[in-house]
């Protein structure tokens, strides 16, 4: 499956500065909202991560993602995989489980995202649900930042990655872009970076 190209079809290849919800800067950005508005896309994608999963003999009983960006891709995992889904939103900046949602001990869940850059949200989100005795078995992405290290790929995880090694994470590709703490980002010199999103994409 050539996951670029569907990402470059939906113009949801990005170039230009941005900051990232971990405070880096960065010049292409994934918007996978562009790729997701197209039902289909999902659906593709999805399946294709789904069969992954399955076909590494894992068991999931539930999915779960982080609000918001998560959402639509765990959502359609879940179809996929045939389970039950929920997700945790933050809430004055901590990551909780609200809505009535519930894991019970020993539930064992997949935390997916929509797109793994350090997996700092994933691993809150992961935590939030192991506080009340869930199973984390592994954690989910369409597109992978390169900064984890994916089932399949010969990528080692980098000193930035924040999911436990000890924890798969599946992902349909890696996509190599340029990050900067933004006390070091050339882009700065000729630009100011911005969060996809506030500005119309
Ligand atoms: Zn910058």
């Amino acid at each position: 499956m050539d996951v670029k190209k569907i990402y470059e079809d939906a113009n949801a290849l990005l170039s230009g500065h941005f900051l990232l919800s971990s405070g880096n800067h960065t010049d292409h950005y994934l918007q996978s909202a562009k790729v997701l508005e197209n039902p289909k896309n999902a659906e593709i994608l999805c399946a294709a991560l789904a069969l992954q999963i399955k076909d590494a003999g894992l068991k999931v009983d539930c999915v779960c993602s982080p609000a918001l960006g998560g959402i639509l891709a765990g959502y359609e995992l879940a179809r996929a995989l045939g389970v039950r889904f929920i997700f945790t939103e933050r809430v004055n900046g901590v990551m909780e489980l609200r809505r009535g949602f519930e894991v019970s001990k020993g539930e064992k869940v997949l935390v997916c995202e929509d797109i793994i850059t350090t997996g700092g949200s994933a691993l809150e989100s992961a935590k939030c649900l192991e506080a009340f005795g869930a199973d984390i078995v592994a954690f989910g992405a369409l597109a992978n930042r390169g900064f984890c290290k994916r089932v399949g790929s010969s990528l080692e995880a980098k000193k930035e990655c924040k999911l436990p090694l000890s924890k798969p994470l599946f992902a349909l590709a890696d996509f190599i872009f340029n990050m900067y703490p933004p006390e070091a980002c050339p882009l700065c010199v000729t630009s100011k970076a911005y969060k996809p999103g506030s500005r119309g994409n």
